[in-house]
């Protein structure tokens, strides 16, 4: 009987096979990239070779990335990858894959810092992750000086590797600690921006496998009703902003209310408003010191 030959074509075929009956989104996609990275080479180049076949340590290696994707491992993790605005970042379970949605906030951040156009913008990022927001602001605002913060010593290093890699280390001051706390006391800033954990705790395990298993905890579960980073933060926020400064948060669909509620007792906040994800989906929270 003939052997199958495990050419490119019949790998896609037979990954995506098996993707898709886990019912995951985007099998043969997944079964694409994970081959690309495996044979070093971009999409474009598995069309133009679907008749090689691979040699026996690259089947081998192809075979452990499927296996991984398989227990629900995000190919991000299984590639130690993700791009966002346009930048590659390197990933690890340490921080959160950056999404799509949070591109929102940065767009927003620089619609807000624009008209006033700070000669030497100073923005506070609080809960940097993998950097992703920071480290796209600093390529944005050449003038900028960024202080990013993380509770996750490890998450630190990674967004700390990701600045250095995409050349703007030297624009970003990375501190440790629990919210406002690392920032040294008289600091005020033109900016701060968070995308925190937003996540209502009971919601956690019955998110996605790909998220609940693999994603660290810390990035996700934002308390009992996914709201304690408004709530502990709207109260502090205008101690550190400038006169004019803004706050600008992610936050999860469906929550727009509870927060307004909460940021209106604060009487050096005003300017309230929301701005959308590609997805029409309110993201993006907004508010301005007084003054
Ligand atoms: N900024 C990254 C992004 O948008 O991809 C990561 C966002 S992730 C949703 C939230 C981050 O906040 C995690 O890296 C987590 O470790 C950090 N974090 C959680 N609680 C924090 C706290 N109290 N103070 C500072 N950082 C915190
Ligand atoms: N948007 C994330 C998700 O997919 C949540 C991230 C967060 O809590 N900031 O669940």
């Amino acid at each position: 009987m003939a052997q199958t030959l495990w050419t490119i074509l019949a790998l896609i075929r037979w990954a995506d096979e098996r993707f898709k009956k886990e019912g995951m989104a985007t099998p043969r996609l997944d079964a694409e990239v994970l081959l690309a990275q495996t044979l070093g080479m971009d999409r474009v180049g598995l069309y133009t070779h679907y008749d090689q076949p691979l040699q026996g340590d690259e089947l081998a290696r192809f075979k452990q990335a499927v296996l991984r994707r398989l227990r629900r491992e995000p190919v991000a993790y299984i590639l130690g990858k993700r791009e966002f605005w346009s930048l590659p970042l390197r990933v690890t379970p340490d921080v959160l894959i950056p999404r799509p949605e949070t591109e929102t906030l940065v767009a927003e951040a620089l619609n807000v810092l624009a008209p006033e156009n700070p000669k030497e913008p100073v923005i506070l990022e609080i809960g940097t992750g993998s950097g992703a927001i920071g480290i796209a602001l600093a390529k944005e605002l050449p003038s900028a000086r960024i202080t990013a913060t993380d509770l996750s010593p490890k998450a630190l290093s990674v967004a700390e590797e990701n600045a250095a890699q995409n050349g703007v280390r030297g624009q970003i001051r990375f501190l440790q600690g629990d919210l406002f706390q690392p920032v040294p006391k008289g600091e005020t800033f033109d900016l701060v921006v968070s995308n925190p954990p937003y996540i209502p705790r009971e919601q956690l395990s019955s998110l996605m496998p790909e998220i609940r298993d693999y994603e660290p905890r810390m990035a996700l579960d934002g308390g009992k009703d996914g709201l304690d980073f408004f709530r502990r933060a709207l109260p502090a926020v205008a101690e550190y902003l400038h006169s004019g400064g803004w706050l600008l948060a992610e936050m999860g669909a469906g929550q727009v209310r509870q927060v307004l509620e909460m940021a209106a007792k604060n009487p050096g906040l005003d300017s309230f408003g929301f701005a959308k994800d590609l997805s029409g989906t309110n993201r993006v929270f907004k508010a301005r010191k007084k003054g």
